[in-house]
């Protein structure tokens, strides 16, 4: 069989880049996870340039990556459909802010979002500043999961009216297809 290769033409702009990518840590097509254990995690952290990596994360780290993760994949999710978010996903999110003591500093420039906390909080903290970022510039809701159940694979939506739902319409597009033409005909024979 052939594999094909996610695109490489999905990559998101900026720093937005890093929440995709973080988001496709887990591949829910090849049932992998880079965050499953804690030298994975720290490794995957690393390559990214993401802080906390470079301290022993712990289980209970683990759990909390992966409940970011996945909340914000409800959001990408979201972002796709166009409605709105799960309300228990913007939950998560607001108590991991919490958790990760998110802050304002002010300096020359302006004003950023910071952490005072280090460890995983710190990590938490870059990610959830850099969603922020993005809902503010306007590039988030580009920013989606393909909404086949076997895929949801975070791409970003290049397509020039924001039209783009699959992450490669020649695979998840045609199988969500042929499974709904399938149900069709099965309904029809059920009458
Ligand atoms: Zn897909």
């Amino acid at each position: 069989m052939l594999v094909m290769a996610h695109g490489t033409d999905q990559a998101a702009p900026g720093a937005l880049e890093l929440v995709r990518e973080f988001v496709n840590t887990r591949d829910a097509e090849l049932g992998t996870d880079r965050l499953a254990d804690p030298r994975a995690a720290a490794a995957w952290m690393g390559e990214h340039g993401v802080p906390g990596g470079g301290e022993p994360l712990a289980g209970s780290d683990l759990e909390r990556l992966a409940a970011v993760r996945e909340a914000l994949r409800a959001l990408l999710l979201a972002n796709n459909s166009g409605v709105s978010p799960p309300p228990d996903a913007l939950e998560t999110l607001n108590g991991q802010a919490a958790e990760a003591a998110i802050g304002l500093r002010f300096d020359a420039e302006g004003a950023a979002l910071v952490t005072r906390c280090d460890g995983v909080d710190s990590a938490i903290a870059r990610l959830l500043s850099v969603a922020h970022e993005a809902m503010r510039d306007g590039t988030w809701r580009r920013l989606k999961v393909c909404p086949a159940d076997d895929c949801l694979w975070a791409f970003y939506d290049h397509s020039r009216n924001r039209s783009g739902t699959w992450c490669r319409m020649e695979e998840c597009g045609n199988r969500a297809k042929a499974r709904a033409y399938r149900e069709r005909r099965r309904r029809a024979a059920d009458r």
